[in-house]
């Protein structure tokens, strides 16, 4: 394959080129933001798992201390409805009076025994009400880190792309003036050797693959026609000849 030695040298520029779009791309690729995000994402996915249960417990809570405190007005009542007859005089049997003031005793013995059971699942209760403020402040921690962080990432996105644009626009300049058939067999080799398809020949090495040629070597590269699109031995890549290339 021909091609002058101006295009040999503008198909090292397009390497360039491609090689820092490579780089970019890569950076994008391995932000540290990517790791931090998905890490405060999974703490923030687990925190909403437990908000969500943590409310179903508080709504239990409630439900269950307001059957508890009705259960304690029912027997209160009752107590009272007692209390009412027992002080109306209207009873004068010694037999029902002793039953209904043994009634009142047990009452206001069960009415005592029910206002624990209320208690208690207040203490409960404020627990899981604890428990309710201090996830919810936690998910809205996590919420805040999580936007920041990816705030952090497509910002750095955002000045990649910029690059990679502008870069991309010099790389249609270059590519624009470089022989088709170039640059088929250049993208052909950069997929196939690591993203380097095209490599200088630098005093004496092949600076795709460091082989460093011998003096004999080298004459034998120098001295086939400038226009001849030379491959290097060892790693098949593009070698191109510049005023650096060794002696
Ligand atoms: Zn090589």
């Amino acid at each position: 394959m021909n091609a002058a030695p101006a295009d040999q040298i503008r198909l090292l520029d397009l390497q360039a080129i491609d090689s820092k779009l490579d780089q970019l791309a890569h950076r994008r690729r391995s932000l540290p933001e990517h790791a931090e995000i998905e890490k405060v994402n999974a703490d923030h996915i687990a925190l909403k798992d437990l908000v969500v249960a943590a409310q179903a417990q508080l709504g239990d809570t409630t439900r269950e201390l307001t059957k508890a405190e009705q259960d304690v007005e029912q027997v209160r009542a009752r107590s009272a409805r007692n209390q009412q007859r027992l002080d109306s005089g209207a009873i004068n049997s010694p037999k029902d009076l002793e039953n209904l003031q043994h009634e009142i005793g047990s009452l206001a013995k069960r009415q005592g025994d029910l206002e624990d059971v209320v208690l208690e699942i207040m203490e409960r209760l404020e627990s899981a009400q604890t428990r309710v403020t201090e996830l919810t402040a936690r998910l809205e921690h996590s919420t805040v880190v999580l936007t920041e962080a990816e705030g952090r990432r497509d910002a750095a996105f955002a000045e990649i792309d910029g690059e990679v644009a502008k870069i991309r626009r010099d790389r249609e300049t270059v590519a624009a003036v470089v022989p088709a058939d170039l640059i088929k067999v250049y993208t052909r080799l950069r997929e196939q050797q690591g993203g380097v398809g095209a490599a200088r020949l630098y005093q004496r090495r092949c600076e795709g693959c460091r082989t460093e040629f011998s003096i004999t070597e080298l004459n034998a590269i120098k001295a086939e026609p400038v226009d001849k699109v030379v491959r290097c031995e060892n790693c098949g890549r593009i070698l191109v000849r510049t005023a650096d290339s060794g002696a």
